[in-house]
């Protein structure tokens, strides 16, 4: 552990008054956001001016990738060759004979194999319609390929928000998630994330996955997504500082929204917890799983396993019994005695640990019962940013995505990039 590091891990355990017992922080679930340059709003527009596609990572670790599309124009760049397939044609790309290629190519990282265009643009992949460019990728760890669509930011987001949203709900909901997830994709393709963590370029800005944003195929585009991104087009949530940062957003806040350092390790410039006020009545009111006490010992383990007395508290744990403090939603942390010791740890470790399936949302209370322990919630998803069945709720009322945005980002403006 690195000395910023572990000063850090203090800061926090002596900050929660744990006194020789501090949680286990390193695992990122966002990479520190790091206010460089480039994410000015002006380095921005430039970079927008030279690239206004996004590149989107469809497939991952794929040992034979098949497209499909009407005259293609296909390049192999291993080996500089340019092929034009007239009419239709279906492409194949083997993947596991790539692995000589790579002890060719002696940098780390993925290579560039082989990229797709056509003067229609569309391009099938695995069933779903992709329009743009398709580029296939050797991976390196691996004998396998990454799959990545090339599109233009706009029509990318038609496609992800009836994915991230849905295709029906009102218009003005649908453009505030638009700015939304305009500006998290925006940040991305600025901050160079995705490069940046494989330490070499990844030649895709994000995923299409629940680890970034879910974006679909031309079949997801509804009159509705396509107008959302009309309207809003090149709109861009900036701090007041006139700085881009990662915009977030979950299903259901169920009450309150979370700062991002309450639930990840970093804060994130801009960001206030509101009172949302609408999405409560909106689905199932609350959510409820339990666990044992048993299981509960082994996260305890888990969330104070990097800590300086975790030895003798895993000896605590297997002799002493424990006692639960009682928890309110509003706390933020978890008070338990196991012995005569007070140990306190932060609840959004517990839903890190078991997962959304066990622990939906971020709002929740703990009631132990006999050898159980209750995990009674509100809300789904982490509880940052944008409250989506929150949004909905304003749009039915009447409010546009204007106000629905200064609603869940007081302190933001909004801000036009091309
Ligand atoms: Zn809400």
């Amino acid at each position: 552990m690195g000395t910023l590091k572990f000063l850090r891990f203090l800061a926090w355990g002596l900050a929660l008054g744990l006194g020789p017992w501090y949680g286990n922080q390193s695992f990122c679930a966002i990479r520190p956001v790091s206010l460089v340059p480039e994410n000015n709003v002006n380095s921005v527009r430039a970079m927008l001016k030279k690239r206004n596609a996004i590149r989107v990572l469809i497939g991952s670790g794929v040992k034979e990738v098949m497209i499909q599309g009407r005259d293609i124009e296909r390049k192999i760049f291993v080996k500089n060759e340019r092929k034009y397939f007239a009419g239709r044609a279906s492409l194949a790309f083997n993947c596991s004979g790539l692995a000589k290629l790579k002890n060719q190519n002696l940098h780390a990282g993925p290579i560039l194999f082989a990229s797709l265009q056509s003067p229609q643009g569309y391009f099938s992949y695995q069933n779903e319609l992709y329009r743009g460019q398709i580029k296939v990728l050797a991976k390196r760890e691996e004998d396998a390929c990454d799959v990545v669509n090339e599109i233009p930011i706009e029509h990318y987001l038609q496609t992800l928000l009836a994915k991230e949203m849905n295709g029906s709900w009102p218009l003005e909901a649908l453009k505030a998630q638009a700015v939304a997830a305009r500006t998290y994709a925006i940040h991305k393709m600025s901050d160079k994330q995705v490069s940046r963590a494989i330490g070499s370029d990844a030649f895709y800005d994000l995923e299409s996955s629940e680890k970034h944003q879910v974006s679909g195929g031309l079949a997801d585009v509804t009159a509705l997504t396509r107008q959302a991104s009309k309207q809003t087009a090149g709109e861009i949530l900036i701090t007041s500082s006139e700085t881009i940062v990662p915009i977030f957003f979950h299903a259901k806040c169920g009450g309150r929204t979370l700062l991002p350092q309450e639930v990840w390790d970093n804060a994130v410039e801009g960001y206030q917890g509101v009172e949302c006020g609408k999405c409560e009545n909106k689905g199932e009111r609350e959510w409820k799983n339990v666990i044992t006490v048993d299981r509960f010992r082994e996260f305890l383990k888990w969330a104070f396993r990097e800590g300086a007395g975790a030895n003798t508290l895993v000896e605590l744990l297997n002799n002493e019994k424990l006692i639960f403090v009682p928890d309110k939603i509003e706390n933020k942390r978890i008070k338990v005695y196991i012995g005569e010791k007070l140990f306190m740890v932060s609840k959004t470790l517990l839903r890190r640990y078991f997962g959304r399936l066990l622990v939906a949302s971020n709002n929740f209370s703990l009631k132990a019962h006999n050898s159980e322990i209750f995990i009674i919630g509100k809300g789904l998803g982490h509880g940052v940013g944008l409250c989506q069945l929150g949004a909905l709720a304003w749009a039915q009322q009447g409010m546009n995505y204007r106000d629905i945005l200064r609603h869940y980002f007081p302190d933001f403006k909004i801000e036009k990039v091309y």
